[in-house]
């Protein structure tokens, strides 16, 4: 299979992240197994969805994984001009869902395994395919925790996240958080015996305001991501049914995007420690009163490596010296985090990602092409 027939396979499959991606794993290790490779699964906690990662070449310490996630963002609401689950072919544009984000590198790492398996490799080639990407990177942390169990070393992991070839480093992490509370219902007239949850949300609202503001005075520019601090954002709020009643129902949507270094536990632990004092008043006015904090997402953020293996490798082979980081995040920081060299690098260009009529060009899945040769090589000698 070429890769670009191998990518209209995927696209075939819908694999939206809310769906299984079984069929589509499934049809990854029957392929496998037909070129006598072996995959191993690492199912999600309910078994409706499934990583898959598979070795090819020598199983021993170092090599290279090529990492990418099977699930693709919702069609729901946009306007396609051609079905989304059939590639299709116009204008040296391949356009289809999960085209670009990111079933094109998928197809390019199954698509030469045979190339791989004749080289034949010196050192290994990991394909790594998880679930749940688009919605907190969920399987990737299933199934970096079952390669570390399998005693898996490599040298370098390769997300192929769409960055039009070009080696990034870094990218913020994400924090995604959801905040309930309960307030004392009363004529507003008499508020000094209610507890407006609404009133309680604008303190906690004006936390994000201030904690921001102190990063952008203490953060200094020129890590290359703009902006340069730990930004903080709420996103949607509810709550309230009448001006003269002191709201009992308050909730809202926020994150922090932290910088490297930074971490999301630790902003979430200062948000607590805020939750915790601002409660305390609450119950001092009515003991029913409450806030629950519910953490919707976690991804660490991907930092640049000091002599980094992955950044080293995959600037040798695309020749690419410039110093990109990107707004996006990947499971990049995650495979950072079991210790494994990791960098962002992939065809496509993350702007098509997601859109109706999303499409990876034909000339950037080629320019993927080359440099998985040029990797199979590298590992060969
Ligand atoms: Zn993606």
């Amino acid at each position: 299979m070429t890769p670009k027939e191998m990518l209209a396979k995927l696209v075939s499959f819908n694999t939206e992240s809310q769906r299984s991606n079984l069929d589509l794993i499934h049809f990854c290790r029957d392929y496998l197994a037909s070129l006598g490779v072996e995959s191993r699964l690492a199912p999600s906690p309910d078994g409706q969805k499934a990583n898959l990662y598979a070795t090819i070449g020598p199983r021993r310490d170092g090599g290279i994984v090529l990492s990418g996630h099977t699930d693709v963002v919702p069609v729901a609401g946009q306007d396609w001009t051609s079905d989304p689950w059939t590639l299709t072919e116009r204008d040296g544009k391949l356009y289809g869902r999960g085209a670009c984000d990111m079933k094109g590198f998928d197809a390019l790492a199954l698509a030469l395994v045979p190339e791989m398996l004749a080289a034949p490799l010196e050192r290994p080639i990991h394909i790594a395919l998880s679930y749940d990407e688009e919605v907190g990177c969920l399987g990737a942390r299933v199934m970096i925790a079952s390669m570390q169990q399998e005693g898996l070393k490599p040298s370098a992991v390769i997300v192929g996240e769409p960055s039009m070839m070009k080696v990034v480093t870094g990218h913020k992490g994400g924090l995604r958080m959801r905040t309930a509370i309960r307030g004392h219902a009363v004529h507003s007239s008499r508020i000094d015996v209610g507890v407006s949850a609404v009133m309680v949300a604008g303190e906690l609202i004006h936390w994000h305001n201030t904690t921001m503001a102190e990063n952008k005075a203490r953060t200094p520019a020129g890590n290359g991501f703009e902006p340069p601090y730990s930004t903080l954002h709420v996103g949607v709020v509810q709550g309230g049914t009448a001006v003269n009643i002191a709201a009992e129902h308050c909730t809202f949507a926020h994150e922090v995007r932290c910088i490297p270094g930074e971490l999301q536990e630790a902003y979430a632990e200062r948000y607590r420690a805020k939750l915790a004092e601002v409660e305390a008043g609450m119950k001092a006015v009515a003991p029913e009163t409450g806030i629950a904090l519910e953490i919707t997402s976690s991804t660490p953020a991907m930092g640049p490596e000091t002599d980094g293996a992955a950044e080293a490798l995959c600037r040798r082979l695309t020749g690419d010296n410039g110093r990109h980081v990107v707004a996006y995040g990947t499971e990049g920081g995650l495979f950072q985090g079991a210790g494994w060299s990791t960098v962002v690098c992939g065809p496509g260009d993350i702007a098509q990602a997601h859109q109706p009529d999303e499409f990876i060009a034909v000339e950037q899945l080629e320019a993927g092409e080359r440099f998985v040769r040029g990797l199979i090589a590298d590992l060969s000698r």
